[in-house]
């Protein structure tokens, strides 16, 4: 199926869409370019003023976005509606914090005067996922466009109406036309549209292989790219731990939107006294959680995006079980419904060798394993090739010490949940990708940071 909105939940097809032929994408990069010379000089009261009135039309009308994010992605309404309402919020911080992000900074040198300044640099190319549909277009377009760049997004095929909603959202604010468009096309367009001369740089998020094949596409024109890219986060818990409020978080960690975020803990590393405790309650709480219709308010948990996601999770979690896992709950689809439902479920005793070493489970599958020291925490936590986040359970200040400064991850959260805040810059390292959103590190990754001299 090309660009299509398929009910997750029901596998029904209810709208297919058309990929814009050569010649609108045409009219569309000529559009953005247009619109640049003029966008990129107004002032920052104005781009604020439009970035406002976005974040009030996102809160005011999030029950109908929260549902087309729904119908689209299978994420559970509630959830949806607190994504419309958190992309608010990155508008209004980047509205108000924009001005001074990008202030002139005076730096001494040999001139009268010298300074730094922030300028764009064009059309940007975002490249979007999914299972944040809302949320991880306005993280890119906020900063982008309040730093005078025009934006492009060319969302996720299974996500359409999320994306020509986004697109109204900019219209109905105020920002002129060309200065945010929706390119409804697949990804074998992308390679052509970062080659145009007229985008200036891009940004992906989504997995290792189509950000590797957007990078090279890139590089191959020498155009910058930012990557946002999977993980297989740890969730290390140790004997100080108030194991409680460790449980309840990790219960949240795992199944944020039915599993499938990047910055999910999908690793569950407890230290060896405190194992049997902590499994016995997330296998109470995995064994409570409601999973059902997401467009229901209760629903904890929906199905998966896309048969493709199931299909995968399956297969590995089949592979870790015939290889001697062991399956505390779940472990299997729920097929007694329509849609691509997974049962929540808890491998154990998984042996090394399996797709559970280095591979990221996308989807409600929580992998425990057992260490017997912080040191042996710590390279277990290490051992992926991915490094986005972690987060780690532990009252004890030295250990915390260790683990802020050990930990091979773009971000370390200490007894509490890796998430994204406005405030706090977010990415990767290894192959979880490269380059920093949100907070002045997201600002600061597509402009000119131009050096400016006087004598
Ligand atoms: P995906 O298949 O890589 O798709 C993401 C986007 O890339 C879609 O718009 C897709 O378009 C496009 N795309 C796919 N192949 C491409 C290629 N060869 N060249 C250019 N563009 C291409 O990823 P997904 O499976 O939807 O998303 C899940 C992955 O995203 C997970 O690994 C997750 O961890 C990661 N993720 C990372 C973050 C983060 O912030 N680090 C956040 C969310 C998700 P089509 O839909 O048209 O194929």
């Amino acid at each position: 199926m090309g660009i299509a909105t398929i009910n997750p939940a029901t596998g029904e097809v209810v709208k297919t869409f058309e990929s814009l032929t050569d010649s609108e994408i045409e009219a569309c990069l000529e559009s953005a370019e247009q619109a640049f010379t003029r966008y990129r000089y107004l002032p920052f009261d104005k781009k604020a003023e439009w970035m406002n009135r976005a974040a009030e039309i996102l809160e005011r009308d999030a029950q109908r976005f929260a549902q087309i994010m729904t119908l689209e992605m299978g994420k559970p309404i509630k959830d949806a509606i607190a994504e419309a309402k958190k992309s608010a919020l990155v508008c209004r911080f980047y509205g108000e914090n924009a001005p001074q992000f990008l202030a002139d900074v005076p730096a001494a040198s040999d001139a009268t005067r010298s300074f730094v300044r922030y300028q764009p640099l064009g059309a940007i190319l975002a490249v979007m996922p999914w299972n944040f549909p809302f949320w991880q277009v306005f993280r890119f377009a906020a900063p982008a466009l309040m730093a005078g760049n025009v934006g492009l997004l060319k969302h996720a095929s299974n996500v359409p109406q999320c994306a020509l909603a986004i697109a109204e959202i900019f219209k109905a604010a105020g920002f002129p036309p060309g200065v945010f468009q929706t390119l409804l096309v697949g990804a074998d367009k992308v390679a052509q549209i970062v080659a145009d001369p007229r985008v200036k740089a891009a940004t992906l998020t989504g997995s290792e292989p189509a950000g590797a094949s957007l990078a090279s596409e890139a590089g191959k024109n020498l155009k910058k790219t930012v990557l946002e890219l999977g993980g297989s986060d740890p969730f290390i818990v140790l004997e100080s731990a108030d194991i409680e409020a460790a449980v309840q978080t990790a219960v949240t960690a795992r199944m944020l939107n039915n599993g499938q975020s990047c910055i999910a803990a999908k690793r569950f590393i407890l230290a060896d006294r405190i194992a049997g405790e902590f499994e016995k309650k997330l296998v109470a709480k995995f064994k409570a959680l409601k999973v059902g219709d997401p467009m229901l308010p209760d629903t904890e948990v929906g199905p998966l995006a896309t048969p493709g996601i199931l299909k995968d999770i399956d297969e590995q979690v089949q592979t870790c079980l015939a290889a001697g896992a062991i399956a505390l709950t779940g472990g299997h689809r729920l097929s007694e419904r329509p849609g691509n439902f997974y049962a929540p479920t808890i491998l154990a005793s998984i042996p090394p060798g399996t797709p559970a070493d280095q591979e990221e489970f996308f989807g409600p599958v929580a992998l425990l394993f057992r260490v017997k020291s912080l040191d042996e925490a710590i390279a277990l936590a290490n051992s992926t090739s991915f490094g986005l986040g972690a987060s780690a359970w532990t009252t004890d200040t030295a250990e915390q010490d260790r683990l802020t400064l050990e930990l091979e991850a773009g971000a370390v959260f200490i007894n509490g949940l890796v998430k994204s805040d406005p405030r706090l810059p977010f990415g990767g390292i290894k192959r979880s990708g490269y380059g920093r959103e949100l907070s002045i590190q997201g600002i600061h990754e597509f402009v000119n940071v131009k050096t400016v001299w006087i004598k």
